[in-house]
């Protein structure tokens, strides 16, 4: 009893000096300051412990990041070896055993042609990295890269928050208010299924909404450096799944209109879609891949680039004609981070993670299936274990929620009642468990998920209760 309420004034203590001090992330704090935020100290394979000891399961890897569970004994005894000899130097100039190790394992991972790897250390740096490194590709390929100096995304992509990234942002709630302070880019229709902006379905549309991309390209190719896509998921525009084959028409777009292919695999990378990387799916071959999120398995912030030969060697040339790439971070190839990170890729071999993660995919996809018949549920997306639950108003319409209803955020503070945290992307609830979660433990999860769902949204026969 004592122990609880000691812990209880140190909670109160953290809450007040929290909502005094911090400033959170996509948060409206007018709203947080009222409420009392839930602090995590500590957390255990697929289990987050907070300050007063509950346990919740965590269903979204800590956004995205965690693979193999937290305090994974290899991943901490890699951390502490390094730390055993240096935290960090710098790559200006000289360089590390930990950063040289992983180059050389990534570039052995990645898709073929990708050989070479620049450090940063978040997935919005890694994307500027690939879109600075597209530009100046281009400048020195003579006459035809000359007004290559935008780019094209999809609507609904997410590349990061830094304002290139913005810049071939496709989301209008997070991107629209900053357009006056970015580079001009070319967006293409969104591959959204459920509501196809064409208004056609599968499979007789034949992929219909590639043709917006090959549109642009056919009549502005002259100006476009690169094309940027998440490899078959765009994952913060709302998990959307895109249909197979579209990534293989872009591939074929960018060789024939000669532009860079960017394929951003910073949600994707690393197993999460149950192979090593999602261009695998459709044997894609990027010019460029930004690689961020999972690659130290959740520990530690660092990132990579990979690109081919061919645009490295683009920027050779005598010192004084400054084909230098003028980037790089303070932080650039972080020991630390690079020792987790490959003690992270090494768990993969060693313990068989993506072979181990199949049935677990096809267990999670037969536990969704009864989640379907939930009268709110519009659409269930799953691409291995990524998950995505678009709620709607009414299922015949597919008329969506107002967001200022806050129907998902509702469903996560009721899955967080039940012992789960998750983070929803508007209408659409997101199950992303670690690599590691049990059977058992993606079975809870599943359960939490459709009660909350159905106490949220009404069950079977009930309208819904929202409002
Ligand atoms: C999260 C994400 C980013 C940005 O990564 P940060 O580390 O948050 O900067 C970029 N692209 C994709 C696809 C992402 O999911």
């Amino acid at each position: 009893m004592k122990k609880i309420a000691v812990s209880n004034v140190r909670t109160r203590r953290l809450q007040a000096d929290d909502r005094r001090y911090l400033w959170h992330p996509f948060t409206q704090q007018q709203d947080w300051e009222k409420e009392r935020p839930l602090i995590i100290e500590r957390g255990q394979g697929v289990y987050l412990e907070d300050s007063e000891g509950r346990r919740y399961l965590d269903g979204v890897s800590s956004i995205w990041v965690n693979l193999h569970g937290h305090r994974k004994p290899a991943l901490n005894r890699a951390l502490t070896a390094q730390l055993g000899r240096i935290a960090h130097s710098t790559m200006l100039g000289i360089s590390n055993p930990p950063a040289i190790a992983l180059a050389k394992k990534l570039v052995r991972l990645a898709p073929a042609g990708l050989s070479r790897v620049f450090y940063s250390d978040n997935g919005s740096t890694a994307v500027e990295v690939a879109l600075k490194m597209a530009f100046q590709y281009w400048r020195y390929q003579g006459e035809e890269g000359a007004n290559k100096t935008k780019f094209l995304h999809l609507g609904q992509a997410y590349h990061g928050d830094t304002l290139g990234a913005v810049g071939v942002g496709g989301i209008p709630l997070f991107h629209e208010r900053y357009t006056p302070l970015l580079v001009p880019s070319y967006e293409a229709h969104a591959p959204y299924c459920y509501r196809c902006p064409l208004g056609l379905s599968l499979p007789g549309c034949r992929i219909a909404c590639a043709d917006s991309v090959a549109d642009i390209l056919k009549r502005h190719h002259a100006e476009i450096a690169a094309v940027i896509v998440e490899p078959l998921l765009l994952a913060a525009g709302g998990m959307l799944v895109q249909p197979r084959g579209y990534l293989t028409k872009l591939r074929r777009l960018c060789t024939e209109y000669h532009a860079l292919l960017i394929a951003d695999e910073v949600a994707t990378g690393f197993g999460r879609t149950g192979t090593m990387f999602a261009c695998e799916h459709e044997r894609v071959k990027p010019d460029l891949m930004a690689v961020s999120k999972g690659l130290t398995g959740g520990y530690m912030p660092l990132a990579a680039t990979l690109t081919t030969e061919r645009v490295y060697r683009a920027f050779y040339g005598r010192y004084d004609e400054f084909k230098t790439f003028f980037h790089g971070h303070s932080y650039t190839g972080n020991p630390l981070g690079c020792a987790v990170a490959l003690a992270n890729l090494e768990v993969f071999e060693r313990e068989r993670t993506l072979e181990k993660l199949q049935p677990k995919i096809q267990a999670l996809q037969r536990w969704l299936t009864p989640l379907e018949q939930l009268p709110h549920v519009g659409d269930i997306r799953q691409l291995g274990f990524v998950v995505g639950i678009e709620l709607v108003r009414d299922r015949a319409s597919k008329n969506t929620y107002p967001l200022s209803e806050r129907v998902g955020h509702r469903v996560a503070e009721e899955t967080r009642r039940l012992g789960m945290l998750i983070r929803p992307l508007g209408n659409v609830i997101v199950l992303m468990p670690p690599l590691s979660t049990s059977l058992k433990e993606l079975r809870q999860m599943v359960e939490i998920l459709k009660q909350a769902i159905t106490t949220v949204t009404g069950g079977p026969g009930q309208s819904h209760s929202v409002v």
